[in-house]
């Protein structure tokens, strides 16, 4: 029998096909003006196993950014800085089954307190928890943090991305003040500030083998494989796999989690991080979204897959 990552690699072209098909059942995102441009066909996927072998098929050079994938990093890097008590007096541990963006839920439990650190609300949060003495100094630990995860060191944001969310982000600020509001910002917290950070992070701009290869880290509990060495404690990678699970594919995680049953985040441009924990970590992209924000072509492909490898973990 072949080892499934060369199983993989026979199979992927074709799969890869029959999920395109589907693209033309989503839209690509046009809230924030820059993201409207991507073509709404693409798909690539890049599946990468332990020691750094890989089966890739598709558009796997396109850059795209990472959006909504980048709060796990940032959520886990929010952690490392402040530990578990600090982070939780911010966010829940709370799905919301409400849009990713959404307000309804914010005046529940406690009034302010977003239900979960992947909602926008929630990342608003965990971005001002990063540590850095200025905005800039924010950005930079973070992106550092990033280049480690996906062992690239130019890995940057788009500015145009980021300029263009920016211009546009009236619903993030309204939230973020909403935040402040309720001292969830605390007195010394510019909002405007936070919101630098955030765009920034949302505009990483990757390809399919940078997120497969931070989700390798993710699939091997913070411990890099291919170095040996630990770049993230067990326990905060075993909590942001938890939240993946239960709303990283925001109002659709339950479906996705009957249909493929693995963690996984996903992002408005279309991509996707996923993984298999202790064997894969894999990226997808595919800018058509279906109604909740989610790659139509990108879910239909790891769909797939799980099915065809029995991936789900229960
Ligand atoms: N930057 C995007 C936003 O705040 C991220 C949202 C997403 O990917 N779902 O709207």
């Amino acid at each position: 029998m072949k080892e499934p990552i060369e199983r993989m690699k026979a199979r992927l072209p074709e799969w890869l096909e029959a999920s395109r098909m589907r693209a033309a059942e989503g839209q690509v995102a046009a809230y924030i003006p820059e993201l409207a441009k991507a073509s709404r066909d693409a798909l690539g996927i890049t599946v990468m196993g332990r020691g750094g072998e890989s089966a890739s098929a598709g558009d796997t050079e396109m850059l795209f950014t990472m959006q909504s994938i980048s709060k796990v990093f940032t959520l886990l890097l929010a952690f490392i800085d402040n530990g578990e008590d600090a982070v939780f007096a911010k966010v829940g541990m709370e799905p919301t089954g409400d849009d990713f963006n959404s307000m309804l839920k914010l005046e529940l439990v406690e009034p302010g307190k977003p239900f979960n650190p992947l909602i926008n609300a929630g990342a608003i949060a965990i971005s001002s928890l990063i540590h850095g003495a200025t905005p800039a100094e924010k950005t930079e630990r973070i992106l550092r943090f990033f280049r480690t995860a996906a062992a690239d060191s130019s890995l940057t944001f788009s500015e145009k991305v980021y300029r263009s969310e920016s211009a546009t982000a009236h619903r993030n600020r309204s939230l973020a003040y909403f935040l402040k509001d309720n001292e969830v910002l605390g007195e010394e917290i510019e909002v405007e500030d936070v919101l630098d950070v955030y765009f920034k992070h949302c505009a990483v701009e990757v390809n399919v083998g940078h997120l497969a290869r931070m989700a390798l880290i993710l699939a091997f509990n913070g411990t890099d494989p291919l170095t040996g060495e630990e770049l993230v404690p067990r326990r905060y990678v075993q909590i942001a796999k938890t939240f993946m699970f239960s709303c990283g594919m925001y109002n659709a995680s339950g479906e996705f989690a009957i249909r493929a049953g693995i963690p996984a985040k996903s992002g408005v441009s279309g991509g996707i991080l996923a993984l298999v924990p202790g064997q894969y970590g894999i990226g997808v992209i595919g800018p058509a979204l279906g109604r909740k924000g989610n790659s139509v072509a990108g879910v239909h492909l790891l769909e797939t897959m799980s099915e065809a490898f029995d991936w789900s973990l229960f």
